[in-house]
């Protein structure tokens, strides 16, 4: 755990007592600090109530009397669609609001450091798409060159739930926008920006503000490093934002399917090979296409994005190919989880967005696609260039129909349910082709999350083969 500094002795409002929450009020404890927390849910406040904190309604009119700030969860909404009303309570009082991760920055460092010979180093990635998948195999390539590393945030671990560092270790954190919109202090030393694509449009009021809170984690205090996803306007601009110049190294653009060119440090994956330039010269390359962990483009740009980082940390091209190569990959995303016959058996359940999705679908052949679920704003437009691939569509979800009636010119059989999507599927299935779950929607219509999704796709194929 990682004691907070800086509220000794004083009150501090904790609202959301989910997973991160109750973090921040342990955290909160150990630091010295008082703790008074709240959820609007009842379960979560008696388990709460039950470990000893002192619960207080955020609502009710003088809560944050002598509160010096409130650290709100990721799930609550502050600002869109509407704040909710214990943080407009809190600005009323003219009481900070902040989070877990403004509280980790500021916490993080302690003195012990001075008797550390290589200072610990913070990594932190967003980004749209590729957040978990790139975190953890930095993580991976870090721990197989046999440095001391621990992953938190938006994967995992709560950021105050961490260990407190060790001499030379890095911790990598995944940060989604909801948490880098909020936090007052925010200073990795190296800062890393996958890519762009509309998500979460209703808590940042459009795509700008989607972007404008991502782009804080590069805009306060500024990393020593930034690699940057140079393919959407939005990742080409927040790059040239923040390099002096061409060759301006604290900058490193990295690219799927374009080569990037010019005098600056540029990594990029075409046609399956990873290359890195500097200078306008070829440093290093890696052969990403026997890699099993990583299948497709949209994985070739997390490889990039993760060798990247781990280059700035020291790492040798030769050493992160060769733990490229042990990667296993995260449940829910791009997962082979069976192979029977000649047909493969995907589960991308992590695909709740039309851009995660669509990457999918570039990344096989063959497909046959369980696809359908709670839909999220913008329309499944986006998804038609990349159905080339699809023999034919099982569509799942309560709005089913609905679904697949804008998918126009695509093979799809109404479903509704999992069992029938997979049982249909594993019918028509012929040598050669995929069965993927890429759902390009969110599961809260028929699942509690997109894991037991995934969970659920995995133990109807098990039964539909028979095992
Ligand atoms: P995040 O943590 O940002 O949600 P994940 O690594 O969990 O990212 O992947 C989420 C979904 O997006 C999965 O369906 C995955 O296959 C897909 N995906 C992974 N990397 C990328 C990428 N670079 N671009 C687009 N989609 C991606």
């Amino acid at each position: 755990m990682i004691p907070v500094q800086g509220y000794t002795d004083q009150t501090v409002a904790v609202l959301g007592l989910g997973r991160s929450g109750l973090a921040t009020a342990r955290a909160l404890k150990v630091g010295g600090v008082n703790p008074l927390v709240w959820d609007d849910g009842q379960q979560a406040r008696d388990s709460a109530q039950a470990e000893g904190f002192t619960l207080q309604d955020l609502t009710k009119q003088g809560a944050f009397d002598d509160v010096a700030a409130l650290i709100t969860s990721p799930g609550i909404p502050h600002l869109y669609p509407a704040p909710h009303p214990a943080i407009a309570a809190a600005w009323a009082a003219g009481v900070p609001v902040d989070n877990d991760i403004g509280l980790f920055f500021r916490s993080f460092a302690t003195q012990e450091w001075d008797n550390f010979e290589r200072t610990p180093r913070v990594v932190a990635i967003t980004g749209s798409n590729g957040k978990s998948t790139t975190s953890a195999l930095i993580q991976h390539i870090l721990e197989d060159a046999g440095r001391p590393v621990q992953l938190a945030g938006n994967i995992g671990r709560g950021v105050l739930d961490l260990d407190p560092a060790h001499d030379g270790e890095v911790i990598v954190l995944e940060l989604s926008s909801y948490q880098t919109d909020l936090a007052r202090a925010l200073t990795p030393d190296v800062a890393v920006f996958t890519n762009l694509s509309p998500d979460h449009l209703d808590r940042h009021a459009g795509l700008g503000g989607y972007f404008a809170a991502k782009r804080r984690l590069f805009a306060e205090g500024g990393p020593d490093r930034a690699v940057i996803g140079v393919d959407e306007p939005e990742g080409d601009y927040l790059a040239n934002q923040l390099a002096e110049g061409p060759t301006d190294y604290r900058v490193i653009r990295v690219s799927s399917g374009r080569k990037l060119t010019g005098n600056g440090w540029n990594i990029f994956a075409r046609k399956g090979f990873l290359a890195e330039w500097r200078k306008g010269r070829q440093v290093g390359s890696i052969d990403l296409r026997e890699i099993p962990g990583l299948p497709g483009a949209h994985n070739h740009q997390n490889a990039c994005a993760a060798y990247a980082a781990c280059r700035t940390l020291g790492l040798g091209p030769k050493q992160i190919e060769a733990a490229m190569h042990s990667f296993g990959g995260l449940p829910h995303r791009s997962q082979i989880i069976a192979q029977s016959g000649g047909v493969r058996f995907v589960n991308d359940s992590k695909a709740t967005n039309v851009d995660s999705a669509a990457k999918a679908l570039q990344a096989f052949k063959n497909i046959r696609w369980i696809c359908g679920g709670l839909e999220k704003d913008g329309g499944l437009d986006a998804l038609l260039p990349h159905v080339g691939s699809v023999v034919k569509a099982y569509v799942i979800g309560r709005e089913a129909q609905a679904f697949a009636m804008q998918l126009p010119g695509v093979n799809a059989e109404v479903c509704g349910d999992m069992e029938t999507a997979v049982t249909r599927a594993v019918i028509e299935a012929q040598d050669g082709d995929t069965v993927l779950l890429a759902p390009a929607a969110a599961s809260f219509d028929q699942y509690d999350s997109f894991e037991k999704r995934g969970d659920d796709f995995i133990a109807q194929v098990r039964a539909a083969l028979g095992e």
